[in-house]
């Protein structure tokens, strides 16, 4: 299959979730998930309609940019240490992988210096053993409180990456818990905080995600391939 038809047919599939559970498609954004692939292959998506990519390293996002001539938006969604944020200033719209203050700040020194915010999502550990990353649930409130005081951040929202399971429907929990952590966020009313944005879901499990909740789906394998 090409990747043109590997988006269509997770369009469709995005389309069949939320009629499954009375959403509207446009609350949802696919995200390619384009890591260890190269710019050849983001140009392709990108001349199948595909806009929006996430990608996890940032040394290899830098290289990307260069390469990529098609007029495309990114996210970053890896693991992000402090020191490489200035790498990202001003070439992501979203920072989905924020999981600590020290980070935080340093976010919002380099977006200060464009005088503008960037959209971040709280990384949420919901308890999987095996992943370290993601502040924890409890810890969250108290991350949020201090990110909204930081004038060029913008939470929008959470995601999680929750435990690889082959049924899908076993990761059903964890999707309802962190939206269940973004309610109890929503209902503290903290002045410019908003919970509008649930990123969770990859090639494996993004339609139950969906019909938990999700407005950003992660999407890697099913539309390049496995990664080797
Ligand atoms: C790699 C990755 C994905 C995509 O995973 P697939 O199973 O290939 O769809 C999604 N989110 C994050 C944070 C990733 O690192």
């Amino acid at each position: 299959m090409s990747i043109r038809e590997n988006i269509e047919g997770i369009q469709a599939r995005i389309a069949a979730a939320c009629a499954r559970v009375g959403r509207n498609p446009a609350e949802v954004r696919l995200v390619a998930v384009s890591k260890t692939k190269p710019a050849t292959l983001i140009e392709e998506a990108a001349a199948a309609g595909q806009r929006l990519f996430g990608e996890n390293y940032v040394q290899e996002f830098a290289d990307k940019t260069e390469q990529v001539r098609a007029p495309v938006e990114w996210h970053f969604i890896g693991a992000l240490q402090s020191n490489k944020v200035k790498y990202l200033r001003g070439k992501v719209t979203m920072i989905h992988s924020l999981d600590r203050l020290s980070l935080a700040e340093e976010i919002n020194r380099q977006w200060a210096k464009l005088d503008r915010p960037v959209d971040v999502l709280l990384e949420v550990n919901l308890g999987d053993e095996s992943s370290k990353a993601g502040t924890g649930a409890e810890e969250a409130i108290e991350l949020v409180r201090r990110v909204a005081e930081l004038p060029f951040l913008r939470l929008r929202g959470l995601m999680a990456l929750p435990p690889w399971l082959d049924d899908p429907e076993e990761v059903r929990p964890y999707f309802r818990r962190l939206r269940e952590v973004a309610r109890r966020i929503e209902a503290l009313n903290i002045p410019g905080v908003s919970m509008a944005e649930l990123s969770m879901g990859m090639s494996n499990d993004f339609e139950v995600a969906i019909e938990e909740g999700a407005t950003l789906v992660r999407v890697g394998t099913a539309i390049f391939g496995g990664r080797g």
